[in-house]
């Protein structure tokens, strides 16, 4: 036992963007908030490319979103990819013209370094106690709920802090996970390693695009390309998994020969230097592997961001996975402590909600692979086994089935399948379309089902931060479901709602 614990209604473990937005949105509700995070921060982290939902939409509603507007980070206003039939590179705007840029269709491209630390430092400003160099070593927990976690502090002394909620916020490097009971479990179709690196004086695309994300599909998998500044750009190659022994030999000559095999790439840093000091000096290699635990949450803990699951990097997903997650957790933990909703059902909307959140760009994602062909490729065609097939399918079938009991077509696997192909078919088609346009309008891929699903979400969450009391009350998830408070910060019974005049 050990003698100093202190008490708060919540401990978050992982000052990252889910932990510090969870903070915040918990703290400036008036409860004692304790943020502990391993490092001292500014620390190095990889997820630059932002998406819209994140920017307008929970940064909004945390208060960090003018402090972001003020740091300079470029303006992505969405992604060019080189992907698909079509040999010349397409845009992807977050607006419906890509020549008109309205005021929340654009993201921000950041070096997380400076991104987390004004997150962090923003959740402390609203009231969240935060202490870095704080590794948390495990959770307290008895029979009926987990009731807060023993940590080595800065010291290096170990300590014990006590709370109703333990929200694991720590990433998926952590262990902790483990501690919510179930599994983590991979997905055998978006297993794979990726190698990045900085580079100083890349080229840039034609404005207005010169923020937007570059992706490259070539054979041996594909690239990223994001401009953090008007020189430094963050390179990164996604490739299959059994070439980890190629890369994990001489870094440098693996990075080089796979710009190599992607021209497009190469012709973008032809003029470039790569940064070898400094905390971009190093070559890193990641996997990024995705998975979901198989359950989110039990009595007293709450996982959110990447501990509970990671789809892959190709669409920008993570920190608005990780962000929204905050938020539905935030609601639920709201709730619960203004004894508004009882715990269980405030935790299986949280969790409900992040699935699907979760399901839908898993979905959008398979969709974006299908869509690009290359016979002669072993990645590519890794990419083309019909998801039938996949066993994975059939259990992420069920896991959403488990909790949106109420949604028909996401219980039934052969719905399910249906909808994935004739989805990914609409979705190439309307980027073909695209693709072949002069005008750039942005209207085919916003009526193609996938993409509608994947800005549907993060577009409600961004109307509610701006219009806050004025926004229009949402009908639940599922049946039996709640509805966010007029404030965004509850969750509250549809019946209760105001009903529209
Ligand atoms: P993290 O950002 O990992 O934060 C977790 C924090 O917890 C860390 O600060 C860590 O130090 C701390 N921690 C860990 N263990 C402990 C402990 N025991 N005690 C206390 N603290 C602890 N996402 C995007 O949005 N855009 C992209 O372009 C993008 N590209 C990516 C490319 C690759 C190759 C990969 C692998 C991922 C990419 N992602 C991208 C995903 C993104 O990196 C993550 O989804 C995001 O960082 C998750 O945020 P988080 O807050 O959950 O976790």
């Amino acid at each position: 036992t050990l003698p100093d614990s202190e008490e708060f209604d919540v401990v978050v473990v992982g000052g990252g963007p889910a932990g510090s937005t969870l903070a915040a949105l918990v703290a400036m509700q008036g409860r004692r908030v304790l943020v502990l995070e391993k490092e001292f921060f500014p620390r190095h982290q990889i997820g630059e490319s932002l998406l819209p939902s994140t920017v307008h939409g929970v940064c909004r509603l945390t208060g960090v979103a003018d402090e972001l507007a003020k740091a300079g980070f470029p303006r992505k206003r969405g992604g060019t990819f080189r992907w698909g039939a079509n040999p010349d590179p397409w845009t992807f705007s977050f607006s419906v013209s890509p020549r008109m840029s309205g005021p929340t269709s654009f993201a921000y491209q950041v070096e997380r370094s400076k991104f987390d630390d004004i997150l962090l430092k923003h959740a402390r400003k609203v009231g969240a106690e935060v202490r870095e160099g704080c590794a948390v070593l495990d959770v307290v927990a008895d029979d009926e709920r987990v009731r807060g976690v023993t940590y080595t502090d800065a010291d290096g002394k170990e300590r014990r802090a006590l709370a109703t909620f333990v929200v694991d916020a720590s990433g998926n490097m952590s262990r902790l996970h483990q501690r919510v009971g179930g599994k983590r479990e991979y997905s055998e179709f978006f297993r794979s390693l990726a190698l990045f690196g900085y580079f100083e004086g890349g080229k840039r695309l034609p404005e207005p695009n010169s923020g937007n994300i570059l992706s490259v599909a070539f054979p041996s998998g594909w690239f990223w390309y994001i401009p953090l500044s008007d020189t430094l750009t963050s390179v990164g190659a996604v490739v299959r998994r059994e070439m980890a022994e190629k890369i994990q030999g001489d870094r440098e000559k693996a990075l080089m020969a796979l710009v190599d095999e992607c021209p497009l790439i190469g012709e973008y840093l032809a003029n470039a230097k790569r940064v070898t000091t400094g905390q971009y000096g190093q070559l890193r290699v990641r996997k990024d592997y995705s998975y979901h635990q198989t359950t989110f949450s039990r009595p007293g803990l709450v996982l959110i961001g990447d501990a509970a699951c990671f789809v892959d990097p190709v669409f920008s997903s993570g920190v608005h996975l990780a962000t929204y997650s905050a938020l539905l957790a935030a609601r639920s933990i709201n709730s619960v402590l203004s004894e508004r909703v009882d715990e269980e059902r405030a935790l299986k909307e949280f969790e409900a909600r992040y699935r699907r959140e979760y399901g839908v760009f898993y979905e959008f994602l398979l969709s974006f692979y299908e869509m690009h062909h290359d016979e002669d490729s072993y990645f590519w065609q890794a990419k083309k086994v019909t998801r039938t097939e996949r066993p994975e399918l059939q259990s992420f079938v069920e896991l959403i089935g488990g909790v949106s009991s109420g949604e028909r077509v996401l219980t039934d696997a052969e719905i399910l399948a249906k909808r994935f192909s004739s989805g990914s078919a609409e979705f190439a088609a309307a980027v073909d379309e695209l693709a072949g346009s002069d005008d750039g309008s942005m209207v085919p891929l916003f009526k193609s089902s996938v993409v509608r699903e994947v800005m549907q979400e993060g577009g409600q969450v961004q109307m509610r931060a701006l219009l806050g009391e004025d926004a229009e009350a949402e009908s639940p998830l599922f049946s039996g479901g709640l509805v966010p408070s007029q404030d965004g910060m509850f969750w509250q019974s549809p019946v209760s709602a105001p009903s529209p005049a």
